[in-house]
């Protein structure tokens, strides 16, 4: 089991280091894009996450290309209003739209990659189709570069839209792995907008509804594709042991909490993990989930309605 950090900054890469992370398991290259006049080149680009692989000191490093839409807007792209950002024009959608700024970053990160362990993520990705493309870019430049392929060099998508979740097995053959944006999942999955305090209660990633995509993911994987969740539900203990339990194999979360994971990963029963996320899957919702880890950990809790829910 592998627990690896999130990093969105070069602070953030050297607390990653600090806190004994496996490897880092998002590195939300947004910060390198928002908040200027003009795009980075692929020099500053290159530069920056060097800069970051040397502080991970060889451990490695998954960049996910440049993740924005209408509600980040950045000034040097022509982006079109949009009535619902988080629906529109973003992620790999929005990379696909403008191919020079996905070209670029992928021409840096393979050059980083000649020299440390890196994979490539891309995020939002819903069809096969956007999956292609995007990898054809990626092989555009290899070619760009001349160096042959990066010998370490992995490549994924981010598991954020319910359908990809549910049709997995489509994008099986086209990467070495799954990273699980529970962040994203949870707001789709359930029609509830991330960050608003009104639909907070029900954006629960403990949803069993949620569970069935994940779990969808992790039977679709197989053997060869590694699942990772780097969403923020990975931090919490309860998800995370049902995450192990539904096969997930790294936990990615804020460097401050990767020792907490590591603690929880460390005690977690294999066996009882997957006895209990098979249940979490047919509950009723987030808080029967809840209930019933509550009475596993201490049975005095148990009532004759947890008997015959079990
Ligand atoms: C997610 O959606 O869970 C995720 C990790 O990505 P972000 O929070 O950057 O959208
Ligand atoms: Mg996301």
């Amino acid at each position: 089991m592998l627990v690896g950090a999130n990093v969105g900054s070069p602070a953030d890469a050297t607390s990653a280091a600090a806190e004994g992370a496996d490897l880092v398991g998002l590195v939300r290259t947004e910060f390198l894009f928002l908040d200027r006049a003009a795009a980075p080149d692929v020099d500053e680009q290159e530069a920056a996450y060097r800069a970051l692989a040397i502080a991970l000191g060889g451990k490695r490093m998954t960049l996910r290309t440049i993740d924005v839409g209408g509600d980040k807007p950045l000034p040097y792209l022509p982006l079109p209003a949009e009535a619902n950002p988080f629906l529109g024009l973003r992620g790999i959608r929005l990379a696909a739209a403008f191919p020079e700024l996905l070209a670029d970053q992928l021409l840096a990160a393979v050059r980083v990659a000649h020299d440390a362990p890196i994979s490539v993520m891309f995020p939002m990705v819903t069809t096969l189709d956007e999956l292609v493309v995007a990898r054809r870019a990626l092989d555009a430049a290899i070619a760009r570069e001349g160096r042959g392929t990066p010998p370490g060099l992995e490549v994924g998508i981010m598991v954020e839209v319910p359908a990809a979740a549910l049709k997995a097995a489509a994008f099986v053959p086209h990467v070495d792995f799954f990273s699980i944006g529970t962040n994203d999942l949870t707001q789709y999955a359930l029609a509830a907008e991330r960050g608003n305090p009104a639909v907070a209660a029900v954006a629960d990633p403990l949803d069993p509804g949620v569970l069935r995509l994940v779990d969808s993911v992790c039977r679709a994987a197989g053997e060869r594709v590694l699942v990772a969740v780097c969403g923020e539900a990975a931090a919490d203990p309860l998800a995370a042991r049902l995450l192990v339990g539904l096969g997930v194999r790294e936990l990615s979360v804020a460097a401050p909490a990767v020792a907490g994971v590591k603690q929880v990963v460390r005690e977690v029963d294999a066996a009882q993990a997957a006895n209990q996320a098979a249940a979490a899957l047919t509950a009723t919702g987030p808080a029967e989930v809840r209930r019933a880890d509550a009475v596993q950990a201490r049975p005095e809790l148990r009532t004759p309605a947890d008997s015959s829910s079990s």
